[in-house]
């Protein structure tokens, strides 16, 4: 089942200023993440007529390919980097190198990325050196860190000086933007397109046997739902974490850990040796988008080092701890739904115990108006896009910072 039925929404308004009389926006993402979070996006430059030309990096190969399918995204160029045991400047030369000779040839009038990771910084680096504008869609994060999330924080920093229009998802987002001296015009408060894609998919959810079997072997027990994955927490730090959640539900026969493991090799080992072949905790392979949103709607917590996850709690009301030493994504602590764990893996387990012994947190949790999103996201950034391009040349304000 598509995600999203683009042709049947087709419009004939738009800009068409290219030989075919269409903007050429070339779009690049090497990841999950950027992959939900483009789809809504990519969906909405189609339907406004621009000419697409996706991209992707495959910098997550395996995680990427069944994601495409649910959402809908045909990939038109595949620039195949994924190697084992990439480190990031592997990633980023060869996106570049890759991605220069796309750029000399196809020659679009925007290229768009997405969030943080080294294929968005290469994308954009890419474009800045064959002077052709940079969107970037969730702009305006900051941990204040560079060092966590690594490498993200310092990508997402480049990003912001390179690109010419800043998609931020919150007005805090702007703020930061602004704090470095981006300039006001060029910045957009929109919303993030994760919240669309998620509206879409909890709508449309197609969920597998296994998972729907899973959820009902387990009913009744209070169901954490695990995911981690960061660079930073790798080693010790995930090690003790993986210990305590093991210690947690060995100790409580009401409760079952659901964790679907990464397959980089730094959580697969030690998920299998901390974690295996134990009663209540189950290994899942990576899920895809509606039987990952199925479990969530079923969780009693979750416990999460991702960027997405945090964005997307608030709109299923599911309290969640956050695995990470800071978050770039203060709005979701805000709203209640988040608590900051640190990177300690004491205050983990002092956290699971208290909200196990008097459930008053995890009771409170509603439903919330997401801080991160409305669901319009990808049509105002569309609109901007739209509005931007459709002048013959770019704005002299906007060329004359950029170049
Ligand atoms: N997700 C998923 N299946 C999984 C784990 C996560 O569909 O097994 C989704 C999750 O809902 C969120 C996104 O993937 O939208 C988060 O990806 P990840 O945690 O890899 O990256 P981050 O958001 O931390 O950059």
């Amino acid at each position: 089942m598509p995600m999203f039925d683009t042709l049947a929404q087709v419009t004939t308004a738009g800009p068409r200023n290219t030989v075919d009389g269409r903007m050429k926006v070339l779009v690049v993402f090497g990841t999950r993440p950027e992959a939900i979070k483009l789809a809504p996006v990519i969906h909405e430059l189609r339907k406004r007529l621009f000419q697409t030309i996706v991209v992707s990096s495959s910098q997550h190969k395996h995680l990427l390919k069944p994601f495409l399918e649910g959402l809908n995204i045909d990939v038109d160029l595949d620039l195949g980097v994924m190697k084992r045991d990439q480190s990031p400047n592997d990633v980023a030369a060869r996106v570049i190198a890759k991605l220069d000779r796309i750029l000399a040839r196809e020659r679009p009038d925007l290229i768009l990325v997405q969030g943080d990771t080294t294929t968005t910084l290469a994308g954009a680096l890419a474009g800045f050196y064959r002077k052709i504008p940079v969107g970037h869609v969730e702009a305006g994060l900051r941990s204040g860190n560079l060092m966590s999330p690594f490498p993200e924080e310092m990508n997402r920093r480049v990003v912001s000086q390179i690109a010419t229009f800043h998609f931020a998802a919150t007005e805090k987002n702007r703020r930061n933007l602004l704090a470095e001296d981006v300039a006001t015009e060029k910045v957009f408060v929109t919303g993030n397109p994760v919240v669309d894609a998620l509206k879409y998919m909890l709508k449309n959810l197609h969920v597998a046997e296994s998972i729907t079997d899973l959820i009902a072997e387990t009913n009744g027990k209070k169901r954490v739902l695990l995911t981690t994955h960061r660079r930073e927490s790798f080693g010790p730090t995930m090690i003790a974490n993986l210990k305590v959640l093991r210690d947690f539900v060995e100790k409580r026969r009401d409760v079952c850990l659901l964790f679907p493991v990464h397959p980089n090799p730094n959580v697969r080992s030690v998920a299998k040796d901390i974690l295996g072949n134990l009663d209540r905790i189950h290994l899942l392979e990576p899920l895809d988008y509606s039987d990952f949103l199925a479990i969530m709607k079923s969780a009693w917590l979750i416990v999460s080092d991702s960027g997405g996850v945090q964005e997307e709690a608030p709109s299923l009301g599911k309290p969640l701890l956050v695995l990470r030493e800071n978050t770039e994504r203060p709005e979701a602590i805000r709203s209640g739904v988040s608590k900051l764990v640190g990177n300690s893996p004491g205050s983990l387990k002092q956290m699971l115990e208290e909200n196990y012994d008097v459930e008053t947190w995890i009771r409170s949790i509603k439903e919330v108006a997401n801080p991160f999103g409305d669901g319009k996201a990808s049509a105002r950034i569309v609109k901007v896009i739209e509005e931007k391009l459709a002048a013959k040349s770019l704005p002299n304000s906007v060329q004359g910072s950029l170049f």
